[in-house]
């Protein structure tokens, strides 16, 4: 397996004017060329803490890297243009064909997502949510290879894709939403 690295570690040409940079890893990018910047900012994801009646919370089973076969809260990235409360909705739907239909912030936590060999960070923005129902549930092909109701207080670390999500469950507790 190659080495994983951080995002602002891979730039080795100015994506504007395909000059070599002189300082690789710099933040922000800054070609000396052409003057041209780049911010390697967050991007933003959103999960979901869904309980059932009886206060198990729902998570997914993860289909792919990272945390392929671990467990994960249901959420994504945040589309460009479209809000974090729209991107809750809309991943909630395609990973397990649920309808989302009140939800409230919790809180949020940076994350580092590592694919295709670098690292970017991201800003993870969890939220308490409540579906319509739960029949109907089904797995996203590819993406999700099944679904798990666990208790939020038995679910250990080493079962879990991020440990934002762990932390987003901790917050949760405390906050006796489980109450
Ligand atoms: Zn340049």
């Amino acid at each position: 397996m190659s080495p994983v690295i951080p995002i602002k570690d891979s730039w080795k040409f100015c994506p504007q004017c395909g000059a070599a940079t002189d300082v690789v890893g710099q933040h922000p990018f800054h070609c000396r060329k052409c003057e041209y910047r780049h911010y390697f900012s967050p991007c933003t994801a959103v999960g979901a803490l869904i309980v059932d009646a009886a206060g198990h919370m729902l998570f997914i089973v993860r289909g792919k890297d990272p945390g392929a076969g671990k467990l994960g809260l249901p959420g994504g990235f945040v589309d460009a243009q479209e809000t974090a409360e729209q991107a809750l909705v809309r991943e909630v739907g395609e990973e397990l064909n649920l309808q989302v239909t009140e939800f409230s912030y919790l809180a949020s936590f940076p994350n580092v997502y590592a694919f295709a060999g670098v690292v970017i960070d991201v800003t993870d923005l969890f939220f308490v949510s409540r579906v319509a129902s739960f029949d109907g549930i089904a797995a996203q092909q590819g993406e999700v290879t099944d679904w798990k109701f666990v208790a939020p207080q038995d679910v250990s670390s080493d079962r879990l894709a991020f440990d934002t999500h762990r932390l987003a469950i901790e917050a949760y507790l405390s906050a006796s939403h489980a109450g």
